[in-house]
């Protein structure tokens, strides 16, 4: 099956296991295990999936720099998918993490024809403001894509690798997509990749939370981080079966391969563009090596973005989230009585009776309200596996369910609120103002 992920069309991935094979995403569940404290999302499957996640909790185990790095289109209100990726973003800084937020205002305004103010309004007041609230601490970067030169320069960069082919096979543009759109493609690759300029510190993993419709801006991301740097590192093998490492490169100054043969420790040969290594024990010093030796003759030496990717919430009343159905979600910034009545209207998984409720039991699987405790109102792993279990065995009563999550949605609502009110006063330690 052809699969085509659209970030710009709100598609419904039904089926997560084909992200798997089609586009070689891997399960998250064995690196659970490598984690000292998992977030909630990663323990109950809601993050499911990865790309070189490995580079990651090497970097936590090991107190090694690396970075986390999402962005968020100011397009309309902040709701609770909004509010996954920013926990995620939170939940590395805490971890060690350099972070890293952007709003997509060229995006934005070129996909959306928002006007540069209406992002500035939406980026501050939804999205920002909420980010703060929610713990984003002053030590990480919060930016507007139209005001950072280091994404602007490096997205004309990675322009001059992306061709136009490639853009279309990943986003299906055509004859008609306009300039702008493409560029905002680059742009968001240029964001991804900037945590490793050296003005923050150079090379070094970064994790992309992202729900898994935006793998798309992943793959590009990591095709032209490839593409951008100067060496490659191949393994290869000799015709009598001896292993050995290949540093090629067709674009790097023959004097960086000169340095390279000579800085490599061992038995190096050096050719016209490239040179092999025959007896390298230590990968990680060769690596270092090479990409000290790239940055010191102008190159990026970029690591491959990792990723994370969760799976999202259904609609309060079953099917998508869609902003054009208010019923449908929840956005952070509305009243929390109103929004507890949605909660209460909400559609869940139990039976049409009480009787065979109590009989069968509900599926929590199919309810959004048990959604709502998985996603956001429940911290607790065992009050989590207790409401599901009464479900299932039909001790549990829809009515009363739903008053316990529009009881503490009204509640989480209000304190975000009063955070927010508190976020407002403290913009200018982030560097922004309203
Ligand atoms: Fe959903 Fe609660 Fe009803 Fe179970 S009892 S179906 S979790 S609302």
């Amino acid at each position: 099956m052809n699969m085509k992920i659209d970030p710009w069309s709100a598609l419904n991935i039904d089926d997560y296991s084909k992200l798997f094979d089609e586009f070689g995403i891997l399960p998250f569940d064995e690196m659970v295990r490598e984690i000292e404290n998992p977030h909630k999302f990663m323990n109950r499957k809601i993050i499911f999936g990865h790309r070189s996640y490995d580079l990651i909790t090497d970097a936590m185990k090991h107190n090694k720099p690396f970075s986390v790095m999402s962005g968020f289109m100011p397009s309309g209100k902040i709701h609770l998918g909004h509010k996954m990726v920013m926990e995620e973003i939170i939940w590395h800084q805490q971890q060690g993490g350099d972070a890293f937020v952007g709003i997509a205002d060229r995006e934005a305004h070129s996909v959306r024809g928002m006007s540069w103010d209406k992002c500035k309004d939406i980026g501050i007041n939804e999205y920002i403001i909420s980010l703060i609230a929610l713990g984003f601490e002053p030590d990480g970067h919060i930016y507007f894509q139209s005001k950072s030169e280091q994404v602007k320069d490096l997205a004309f960069e990675l322009g001059s690798k992306a061709n136009f082919s490639e853009l279309s096979a990943i986003y299906g543009f055509t004859g008609e997509t306009n300039v702008a759109h493409m560029l905002s493609a680059v742009t968001q690759s240029a964001d991804i990749l900037h945590p490793q300029l050296e003005e923050y510190g150079g090379p070094k993993p970064t994790v992309i939370p992202v729900g898994a419709d935006q793998d798309p801006h992943i793959r590009l991301t990591r095709g032209l981080g490839h593409k951008m740097n100067m060496f490659k590192i191949e393994g290869r093998e000799d015709k009598n079966g001896n292993k050995y490492f290949s540093i090629r490169s067709k674009a790097a100054p023959e004097e960086a391969l000169k340095e390279l043969n000579e800085r490599i420790p061992g038995k190096t040969k050096l050719f016209e563009g490239h040179v092999d290594i025959f007896n390298a024990d230590d990968f990680e010093l060769l690596l270092k090596t090479v990409r000290e030796v790239e940055l010191e003759f102008g190159g990026y030496a970029f690591v491959p973005p990792s990723s994370t990717y969760h799976r999202f919430m259904s609609g309060l009343q079953g099917g998508k989230m869609s902003s054009s159905v208010p019923d449908s979600y929840l956005s952070l910034t509305e009243d929390p009585k109103g929004a507890a009545k949605k909660v209460k209207r909400a559609k869940t998984g139990g039976r049409m009776t009480l009787e065979e409720q109590k009989k069968l039991g509900g599926e929590p699987d199919k309810c959004s309200v048990y959604e709502m405790f998985l996603f956001h109102l429940v911290d607790d792993d065992e009050e989590l596996a207790q409401i599901y279990t009464e479900c299932r065995e039909g001790s549990r009563v829809c009515g009363n369910c739903k008053a316990l999550a529009a009881e503490r949605t009204e509640k989480f609502l209000k304190e975000h609120q009063e955070l927010r009110e508190v976020a407002k006063d403290r913009l200018d330690e982030y560097g922004l103002s309203i």
